[in-house]
This record gives C-alpha cells, sequence and structure tokens, in this order.
C-alpha cells in the first residue's frame, strides 16, 4: 500500500501523461497487472479495459502465445540494424500480412508507431513523383481525419481538432467534406454527393501527390463512420486523377471494422496501407506501411538519391514481428472470427436498446468498434459531460473514454459476454442517470 503511495508520488513528480491535463485529471490508476480485458490496480480492483488500451490490444492482456514468442525470440536475437541485416521474423510476417492484403499491396517497410506509418507513406508518395519528374506535390485529407501526431500527420489531419495549437509548423492540405453517417441518416446521400463533388474540385486544382483517409471509421475524432460505397466511389476519383492513395488503417486494420482490413470490406486496392495499433497484438509498438511493386520499383536506380532514405533505429524489431506473428495465428484463427462476430452482434443489441430509451443518438457500428452520441439537452460542453462520464465509468470498474459526447466501446476480441454485458449495462444505468 505504502509503495504504491510513494509510486503515485513518483509518477506526479517525474511523468509527464499523454493527452492529459495534470492540473485538473485525476491520477493516473496505478496498474500493476493485466489479463484477457481487465487491468488490475495496486488496490486490487479490477477495470475492464473497453477502449483495448488505446485500440492497440486485439486477443486480450497478457495472452501467453504472444508472451512466449516475444520470450523466445528475445533469447535468440533482440535487435539487429535493419540496414545491413534482415532475419526470419520480419520476412515471415512481411510475406504473411501481403498475402492477407488485397491486390499487389505486397511492398513492407517497417516503423515504429501509427504516427511514422503514415509519415511514411506521405513521405513516399511525394518521393514517387520527384522520382517520375512530375510536379505533384499537394497532398488531400478528410475533414475530421486523424493521421498521428508528427508533423506531416498532422498536416493532413489538422481538422482532426488536436492540432490548433501547431498551426505554424504544419504545411498546407487541401481538406474533403467526410461524410459522416448513422443507422437511419436521412442524409447520407446528399452528404456523399457533397464529399465526392468537394473532392472532386480539390483533385481538379491539380499537383495531388496523394489523398489519404481512414476508411469506415475516422477514431480519434469521434469513430466517425462512413459507408463502404463512399470509399469505392473515392478510389475511382482518385484513380481518374492519376493521384495515389493511401489508406490509414492504423486503427481500423486487424478485424476491428468488420473485415480483416476495412479496405476489403469496400473493395478496393490502396497504393499504400499504413497499419500499426494491432499489428504487435497490442504487445509493443511497431508498424508497417505496405505499397505496391511499381511504387518500390521507381526508387530503384544507380543514383542513391533515388531511394527511399529514411529509417529509424528499431526498423523490423525482430520481438515486435515474433508478436505480430503470434499475433497473426490467434487473429486468424476460426474461434477469433466467431468472437468477433458474436461482439459485432451483442453492439448492435445494445446501440438498438439504447436507443430505442432515447439514451443513444446517432447509433452506429462497424465490426467490433460501436459508437453513439449523449443525448445533451443540458448546455454544457461536450468536453464536460465527457470527462464526468469517464470518472463515472472508472468507478464502476470500467476504462471508457468518450471523445466528447461520443461514448464508443472497443473492447479486445476476447472479451466475454458477461463483461460485455457488464459494460452495457452501466453505461445504460449511467445515461439514465444524466
Ligand atoms: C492512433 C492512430 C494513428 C497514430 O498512431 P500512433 O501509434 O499513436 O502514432 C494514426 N492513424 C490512425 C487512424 C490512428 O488511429
Amino acid at each position: 500500500m505504502s509503495d504504491s503511495a510513494s509510486l503515485t508520488d513518483l509518477d506526479k513528480r517525474y511523468l509527464w501523461h499523454p493527452f492529459t491535463q495534470a492540473a485538473t485529471h485525476a491520477p493516473p490508476l496505478l496498474a500493476v497487472s493485466a489479463k484477457g480485458s481487465r487491468v488490475t490496480d495496486a488496490d486490487g480492483k479490477d477495470y475492464l479495459d473497453m477502449v483495448s488500451s488505446w485500440w492497440v490490444n486485439l486477443h486480450g492482456h497478457g495472452h501467453p502465445a504472444i508472451a512466449q514468442a516475444i520470450a523466445t525470440q528475445a533469447g535468440q536475437m533482440e535487435q539487429v540494424i535493419f540496414a545491413e541485416f534482415t532475419h526470419q521474423p520480419a520476412i515471415t510476417l512481411a510475406a504473411r500480412i501481403a498475402e492477407l492484403l488485397p491486390g499487389d499491396l505486397e511492398r513492407v517497410f517497417y516503423s515504429d508507431d501509427g504516427s511514422t506509418a503514415v509519415e511514411v507513406a506521405l513521405k513516399m508518395a511525394l518521393q514517387y513523383w520527384r522520382n517520375q519528374g512530375e510536379a505533384r506535390t499537394a497532398f488531400i485529407g478528410f475533414d475530421g481525419g486523424y493521421h498521428g501526431d508528427t508533423v506531416g500527420a498532422m498536416s493532413v489531419g489538422q481538422t482532426s481538432g488536436y492540432f490548433a495549437m501547431w498551426q505554424d509548423m504544419m504545411f498546407p492540405a487541401r481538406i474533403a467534406p467526410f461524410p459522416y453517417t448513422w443507422d437511419g441518416d436521412p442524409n447520407v446521400e446528399s452528404k456523399e454527393a457533397k464529399a465526392l463533388f468537394e473532392l472532386g474540385a480539390l483533385l481538379e486544382c491539380g499537383h495531388v501527390a496523394a489523398v489519404i483517409i481512414e476508411p469506415l471509421v475516422q477514431g480519434a475524432s469521434g469513430m466517425r463512420m462512413c459507408r463502404p460505397d463512399f470509399l469505392q466511389k473515392v478510389e475511382k476519383m482518385v484513380r481518374a486523377s492519376g493521384a495515389l492513395l493511401i489508406l490509414d488503417e492504423v486503427m481500423t486494420g486487424f478485424g476491428r471494422a468488420g473485415s480483416l482490413f476495412a479496405c476489403q470490406k469496400a473493395g478496393i486496392v490502396p497504393d499504400f496501407i499504413c497499419l500499426s495499433k494491432g499489428l504487435t497484438g497490442g504487445f509493443l509498438p511497431m508498424a508497417m506501411t505496405v505499397t505496391r511493386p511499381f511504387i518500390y520499383d521507381a526508387f530503384l536506380g544507380q543514383d542513391i538519391s533515388r531511394a527511399f532514405l529514411h529509417g529509424h533505429s528499431y526498423t523490423a524489431n525482430p520481438l515486435g514481428c515474433a508478436a505480430g506473428l503470434a499475433s497473426l495465428d490467434l487473429l486468424l484463427s476460426p474461434d477469433c472470427a466467431q468472437a468477433r462476430a458474436r461482439l459485432e452482434a451483442t453492439h448492435r443489441h445494445w446501440l438498438d436498446r439504447l436507443a430505442a430509451q432515447g439514451l443513444a443518438e446517432r447509433t452506429r457500428l462497424h465490426g467490433t468498434v460501436a459508437a453513439f452520441d449523449v443525448p445533451n439537452p443540458t448546455s454544457l460542453p461536450d468536453g464536460v459531460i465527457g470527462s464526468r462520464l469517464k470518472r463515472e465509468f472508472r468507478t464502476r470498474g470500467l476504462i471508457i473514454r468518450p471523445l466528447g459526447k461520443v461514448i464508443y466501446l472497443l473492447p479486445p476480441y476476447c472479451v466475454t459476454e458477461d463483461e460485455l454485458a457488464y459494460a452495457w449495462g452501466q453505461i445504460e444505468e449511467v445515461l439514465k442517470t444524466l
């Protein structure tokens, strides 16, 4: 007990937590162990991790198969410079992911996190055109898109609501509307038509290197969803303009949005796909940017300056690759597919049940990601409602982090029916007291 008190003091003294106003935020919980959907704190209290620890965890905390794969790899080779060496875990993981991805997405560039996966795609797209001798230097993103915290990722995600503070360091990007929609939305067709019209106009301004989009679900800006149809139309327009298409599947990848990758649900093949969060099952930070042979080929030549002179110290870290391989085995098992289907059906049931009682607005669902808006008849700012709800959920043993007035659940695939029913039941109870 005194141990944990002194640790909390040291945290307060030495640590700076992400996305947190330390002056007003409740102190962080001291986590000591985690298993499945549960995280246990120093007081022995269990919390259900309904956000998969920032969307990274797929198969639950502490999965023994992934833990074992990392331990075995650590005993053999922990890290090696990837500009000089290659190794079996990196090769096998790349080959297996390439097999799973649609079309000829098969050339894998490893990096460290979602932001770098996006940064790599942007830089590759820009250099691809440079290497071709074509003056294409502009990027198009979508309103509300979030692609990470590095400067390039911020620039194409400048309307996600997080970056006003750093406007001065971003490069200009063109932003198209995003036809954010929900169950029974009567205006979805007109929103899509408007978005496509404006996208067309932005493409016609010319010089577009690439268009970047989070397919099906915009995560950080509030689990804002669109229809697969819309993505098909975007792909057609981007193709017709000659620009490259980047899909940021950092969150939607690895079964999150229903299909293994969101692009498959939409039946589209991008020129770049960015993968990270679920890649190692939530055990280690790692990412990959996967592209097509014609892009890779444009970087070949006798001149070093044609090459992609970019890389990170821990590129293709063998421990991360070993975790990725073990996570993939679990993901591709029939049990996991069934679990994800059950999860989606349970989400559907509760979204409808809350909506029927007037406790939820704009219900929306893609695969294992369920979200809705909390009806807000008061004049309280959304952020205030969100943090009140978060605090209330915490006391009930739930890690749920509303984005403004949006409540979403994105649990590990191993979540049990009982755990999920508890989470949704508590949400219902809390909303009734609002
Ligand atoms: C989280 C996220 C990122 C950034 O990933 P980090 O690992 O936080 O750098 C990029 N794109 C999307 C869609 C994300 O959800």
